[in-house]
């Protein structure tokens, strides 16, 4: 199939707020006609009582006007579209939010929070590409690991050869993977050894070295849901 170009200027005004003419920020949608602006923009305009604006500034639909907050739909589809389309936007966005936080004095609202951890899961996420050394000539560390509280499933199998570069968190990853199909989740699990809870950016390395330092191989880990 041949790859169609499509330019900007195709596409812009699906995600230009006409009220402030830049990309939509928080897209929120009119029901009546579904036309999209920005939340502020459109709120702005609502909220103004000396101008006429019971209607959808774009086409004259009147809005139901009795609690338009209500009504309008917050366009979460339209909103990571836009976000996909201009990067920058999103970046942008995210710190001017930060900013304004910071120059008040305020803590982050959960929106905030939520949005600065996504940013961050998507960073870690990262697709490695195929050609890249996946550590298979790293040196290699035996480790059995196996539930600790039975609060969270045991593994099918208890025994794993990863690189010594490998990281808690690495470990953390592969469990959450196999445990709740979704590596994001692996901030759920606490790495023990001993009684000890194993600090995020150790690796297996310097575990085997310090903490495993007399023993035999395997080095042996047990995990829980992790205590916030
Ligand atoms: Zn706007
Ligand atoms: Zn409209």
């Amino acid at each position: 199939m041949r790859e169609k170009k499509i330019h900007y200027k195709d596409i812009n005004v699906f995600i230009t707020c006409s009220l402030c003419n830049g990309y939509l920020i928080d897209a929120a949608t009119i029901p009546e006609c579904l036309h999209t602006f920005c939340k502020t923009c459109i709120a702005a305009y609502l909220e103004n009582d000396e101008e006429d604006n019971t209607r959808c500034p774009k086409c004259d639909s009147v809005i139901d006007h009795v609690n338009p907050w209500r009504v309008l739909v917050f366009d979460r589809t339209l909103q990571s579209i836009a976000y996909k389309l201009v990067p920058h936007l999103y970046k942008e966005e995210i710190e001017r939010q930060i900013a304004y936080y910071k120059e008040r004095d305020l803590s982050y609202p959960p929106s905030l929070v939520e949005k600065l951890q996504e940013k961050r899961d998507e960073e870690e996420q990262q697709i490695i590409p195929a050609n890249s050394d996946l550590h298979i000539y790293d040196d290699q560390v035996a480790i059995c690991i196996d539930t600790k509280t039975k609060d969270l499933q045991s593994l099918p199998r208890k025994f794993i050869i990863c690189s010594s570069n490998a990281t808690v968190t690495h470990l953390k990853k592969l469990l959450a993977k196999m445990i709740f199909q979704d590596p994001c989740q692996y901030r759920k699990i606490d790495i023990y050894l001993d009684e000890q809870i194993l600090g995020k950016d150790h690796t297996m390395r310097f575990i085997s070295l310090t903490k495993w330092r007399h023993k035999m191989p395997p080095i042996c880990l047990t995990y829980g849901i992790a205590s916030d």
